[in-house]
C-alpha cells in the first residue's frame, strides 16, 4: 500500500509510543502532542518503516494515528 497521508486526530496523551516503534516518522516533543515528521511520506516507501508505522499505528492506545 502507498501511503500518501499521516496524521494526528485531536486526542493525543503523548505516551512517546509512536516514536519508540517509529521514530522515522513520529517525534512527541517533551509536553506537547505527537507530530508526524516533515519526510514521513519518503520514510514510509521503506518496507520497514511502512511496518513500524502500521504498528504504531494500530498500537496507539488513543487510537489518534490516520494513514491513507
Ligand atoms: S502513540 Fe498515540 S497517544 Fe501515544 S504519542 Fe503517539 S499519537 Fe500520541
Amino acid at each position: 500500500m502507498t501511503v500518501r497521508r499521516i496524521w494526528i486526530e485531536e486526542g493525543c496523551i503523548s505516551c512517546n509510543l509512536c516514536e519508540d516503534l517509529c521514530p522515522e516518522i513520529f517525534h512527541v516533543p517533551l509536553g506537547e502532542v505527537c507530530v508526524v515528521k516533515g519526510d514521513a511520506l519518503t520514510q514510509a516507501t521503506a518496507p520497514k518503516v511502512a511496518e513500524q508505522l502500521e504498528e504504531a499505528r494500530t498500537q496507539c492506545p488513543v487510537e489518534v494515528i490516520q494513514v491513507s
